[in-house]
């Protein structure tokens, strides 16, 4: 049986960082519901106008919404062999709605939780940086590019400064974590489905506890 891997965790706690490694390196796909709402944005349609006061707010696109575009995505081919969420499901509708695509297509669930305090978490937020070409992920206080704001890898362009990562934005989306996404962690623990990793660490030894889990060991 495939897996569905649900990658937990509030936002900045590297999760993004985490699936993207798990897709370079174990060829799973990433399927990030935040990272096709920007690239939504960018399309001059009225979807992206209804969106665009939504994320700048840091609060949660409608259900619907969301569930159509992770069930058309996790329908294509690529994701037949099993795939990785991240940043989905952020509520039980959303859940409850995954459940029943893992079923229609023969997947099961298991989720880990990248567990980092809230203290760190929002400094991590104001100070992530991304590269517009290859996507690195760079941190101004933890983790700063050899030169100021631009790519080790590609410095003739400037880092993104994503535009809700900031103080204001990166609070709201932490209390709607705490109050939405935080009690689907009771319900993959009460199921059994639930992993925990220590979040505070360097990329590696996170990365190697998450290969575990989603490799059984093997
Ligand atoms: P992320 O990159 O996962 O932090 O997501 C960025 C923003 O996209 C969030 O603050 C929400 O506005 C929206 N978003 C991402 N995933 C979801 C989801 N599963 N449900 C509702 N809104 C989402």
């Amino acid at each position: 049986m495939s897996k569905i891997i649900v990658l937990m965790g509030a936002p900045g706690a590297g999760k993004g960082t985490q699936a993207r490694l798990l897709q370079e390196r174990r060829g799973l796909p990433q399927i990030s519901t935040g990272d096709m709402f920007r690239a939504l944005l960018k399309t001059q349609t009225p979807l992206a106008e209804e969106l665009r006061p939504i994320l700048a707010t840091g609060a949660l696109v409608p259900d619907d919404l969301t569930i159509r575009i992770v069930r058309e995505r996790t329908g294509q081919p690529d994701c037949l062999g099993g795939y990785i969420l991240d940043g989905f499901p952020r509520t039980t509708a959303q859940a409850e709605m995954l459940e029943k695509i893992a079923v229609e297509q023969g997947n099961e669930i298991g989720a880990i939780l990248v567990d980092v305090p809230f203290e760190i978490l929002e400094k991590r937020m104001t100070g992530r940086r991304s590269c517009p070409v290859c996507g690195e992920i760079y941190n101004v206080y933890f983790k700063p590019p050899k030169m100021d704001n631009v790519c080790d890898l590609h410095p003739d362009v400037q880092l993104n400064h994503r535009a809700d990562d900031n103080a204001e934005t990166s609070k709201v989306r932490l209390e709607t974590y705490e109050q939405q996404t935080q009690p689907l962690l009771d319900y993959y623990n009460a199921t059994e489905r639930l992993h925990r990793v220590d979040g505070t660490r360097d990329v590696e030894p996170i990365y190697n506890d998450i290969e575990k889990i989603v490799t059984g060991g093997r």
